[in-house]
């Protein structure tokens, strides 16, 4: 047993806690003093560390396992979402159109109407929404964008097409597609930094309902077992310092029970350097991560930028290689500056051509001998060329990955890659490149549910398509591999690894309680979807319990 200082403030005892520690795997019981693990160990010498004052609980026998971190989340753009048209349950065209329909007769006169999560790839279709297709569900007053699963682009209405001015006669913003007709008029599709043209629009949300909605998305990851994330940024978004002074705010009353890395647009840099602060600034809640910059777009939107052009859907179709969002050159210069003022790079990476980009220039610079004080990080990854596999390994990139994405989009990836589907999404390949491996979800882009996230990675096969064989198999992962990813190895992505990420004297104690032993199922219970149904019966940040339902 490991121990420290005076008697517990609580005990959690009688479980089967999995510590993500290599030095003690399993425990039964969890000493935890002034928001810290005091002791790990089995029931009986932790329990006698009591005194009258220490509070018992009995985890019934339960699987026990670190907090959970979401390595890529979109905070409060997922929390707002929550409050927003959802249309992620969609299933059809009509169901989505039902859906605005219902908003739009609720919204007042003028107000925008903003949803998210429609992709018309589980409609069994490829064609996007048009304008007028959803001018005929709101009418022509209310301004209307629903951006696509993967808020890489978005359709729009014809009102929200007026008030952003977007016409025949407007070009393409840098970065960015309208998508237009035979005659040149503007369909109401628009993808990558077009969709900016019409969401500068939308009124900001007032400070009282931001925080109301990241209080609200709090609570929610917390039934999910989550304690931690690393909130990410979006290109050119004006995002980062609102969702910044929120937390704060929640902070400052007590109330912020996640821990946030809060990663920092290219943009803002600038500002922290004149500061002087760094990665790693910050508290035990709240510090400051890495860089964010973006190579490319994503593949639902075929805006991923590729080696190869994207597999054509109807015949005499022009090659499309994707879009390049940020110039190669443009990308260099801020990974430079970045590193040189002590912060670490977070790229977004999904096209075999981005991450290629994105390798080419960390090459660059570790061959300067500009080493960044964290690791950097590639986001998604989503498709890489073999031979640039071993480099992720050999230049220390965290390979910071959403396993939802694989059977979310695996059919996609089939239509838009065809063969090259093999190196799509493969998480035992970055592992076998000695690449550290961080999972999350990148809500609202998927669901932010981390068991869900788990299932991907160990079965990849969608729950609901089972007992089909497994996409690409043979890049499945384990599930220990798979829970390293989302406890420690998201914890150490971020350069948090001395606080959080597994349970160890000294660490903060956050941790989670699951309703089923993980590592007890078999192979057929695997298989037929049991990690995906885990339910989170406890969870707790800093040794207080946050959610809980009947132990
Ligand atoms: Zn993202």
């Amino acid at each position: 047993m490991q121990s420290i200082g005076c008697a517990p403030d609580l005990i959690f005892f009688n479980g089967r806690i999995y510590t993500e520690n290599p030095a003690q795997p399993w425990a039964q019981a969890i000493a935890v003093r002034k928001h810290r693990i005091m002791a790990v160990g089995a029931d009986a010498e932790v329990l006698a560390l009591a005194d009258g004052a220490t509070e018992r609980v009995d985890l019934a026998g339960k699987l026990v396992l670190p907090g959970l971190c979401d390595a890529h989340i979109h905070f409060s753009i997922w929390a707002l979402g929550l409050q927003e048209v959802r249309l992620a349950g969609t299933r059809t065209r009509a169901a989505m159109m039902d859906a605005i329909r219902a908003a739009a007769a609720e919204a007042a006169p003028g107000a925008w109407i903003v949803g998210q999560g429609w992709n018309e790839s589980w409609w069994g279709e490829t064609d996007f929404p048009t304008a007028a297709e959803i001018d005929a569900v709101t009418g022509s007053d209310k301004p209307a964008i629903l951006y696509r699963s993967d808020m890489h682009s978005a359709v729009v209405n014809s009102a929200a097409l007026r008030i952003a001015g977007i016409t025949a006669a407007t070009v393409n913003p840098p970065g960015g597609v309208i998508d237009r007709d035979a005659a040149g008029n503007p369909t109401g599709y628009v993808r990558e930094l077009a969709t900016d043209l019409v969401a500068r629009h939308i009124p900001t949300p007032a400070t009282a309902q931001l925080d109301e909605a990241l209080r609200l998305g709090q609570a929610e990851l917390h039934r999910l077992g989550v304690t931690a994330i690393h909130a990410q940024r979006v290109k050119d978004g004006d995002d980062g310092p609102r969702e910044w002074s929120s937390l704060l705010r929640l902070r400052e009353q007590g109330e912020l029970k996640l821990r946030v890395a809060c990663n920092v647009a290219a943009h803002e840099l600038p500002h922290l350097a004149g500061l002087g602060l760094r990665s790693g600034f910050g508290d035990a809640y709240l510090r400051i991560g890495h860089v964010k910059v973006f190579t490319d777009g994503s593949l639902g939107s075929r805006t991923a930028w590729l080696l190869a052009p994207f597999e054509k859907l109807a015949p005499g179709e022009a090659d499309s290689y994707g879009v390049s969002v940020t110039p190669p050159e443009q990308m260099a210069a801020e990974f430079r500056r970045a590193v040189e003022l002590g912060f670490p790079i977070s790229v977004h990476a999904i096209g075999d051509r981005a991450n290629r980009v994105c390798l080419d220039i960390f090459e660059e610079l570790a061959d300067s001998g500009l080493e960044p004080p964290i690791p950097h990080r590639i986001e998604h990854v989503q498709i890489i060329a073999p031979a640039d596999l071993p480099r992720l390994g050999q230049l220390r990139v965290t390979a910071s990955v959403q396993p939802i994405h694989a059977t979310d989009d695996m059919d996609t990836a089939d239509l838009f890659l065809g063969t090259r589907g093999a190196n799509a999404y493969t998480f035992a390949s970055f592992l076998r490149s000695g690449a550290l491996l961080a999972f999350g979800s990148d809500a609202p882009v998927a669901d932010p549910n981390p068991f869900a996230g788990l299932h991907a990675a160990v079965v990849r096969q969608r729950v609901e398509r089972l007992p089909a064989p497994p996409w690409h198999g043979d890049e499945r992962i384990s599930l220990a591999e798979a829970v390293h990813a989302y406890t420690l190895g998201a914890a150490q992505a971020a350069g948090w690894q001395r606080e959080i990420g597994s349970l160890e004297a000294g660490k903060l104690a956050d941790l989670v309680v699951v309703d089923r032993d993980l590592f007890a199922l078999d192979e057929e219970e695997i298989a037929a979807g049991a990690i995906a149904r885990t339910q989170v019966v406890l969870t707790a940040v800093g040794g207080e319990i946050v959610y809980s339902r009947d132990v």
